[in-house]
């Protein structure tokens, strides 16, 4: 009852077939004839799976005026525990030894050996450059 036919993609305007098993599945369903070549609606999909899910979520410090001039951003100076400081009234602040400089260092988490630590100076210092 059905045949094979030729159609036209609307995205890629490559002629694809719509077979006769399709033009079947179609009909049952009630489907309009696709406007899509299989590879288009396949990259489609997987275009709006790719919106749906992440979000991000990522921490970023710009714009949310830090009195600590610039720690956090960038992501490169990751702290743990650090995030929900903001909520927690006056920031918690630390003190350790600058890798850099070795001079004695505030910082606003608790410092895990192993980690570098820099004293805000030298953190410019190194973001600047
Ligand atoms: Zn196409
Ligand atoms: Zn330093």
């Amino acid at each position: 009852m059905y045949t094979d036919k030729n159609l036209t993609c609307a995205d890629c305007g490559q002629e694809f077939v719509f077979t006769a098993s399709e033009q079947d599945f179609y009909a049952q369903r009630n489907f309009t004839e696709p406007r899509r070549c299989a590879s288009c609606r396949a990259s489609r999909k997987a275009a709006r799976n790719a919106s749906d899910g992440g979000g991000g979520g990522s921490y970023s410090a710009e714009g949310g005026s830090s009195s600590y001039g610039g720690y956090g951003a960038g992501g490169s100076y990751s702290a743990g525990g650090y995030s929900g400081a903001r909520d927690r009234g006056p920031r918690e602040m630390f003190t350790a030894t600058c890798s850099n400089c070795g001079r004695d260092a505030q910082v606003p988490f608790r410092p895990t050996s192993g980690k570098p630590v820099y004293c805000s100076d030298c953190f410019r210092t190194m973001r600047g450059a």
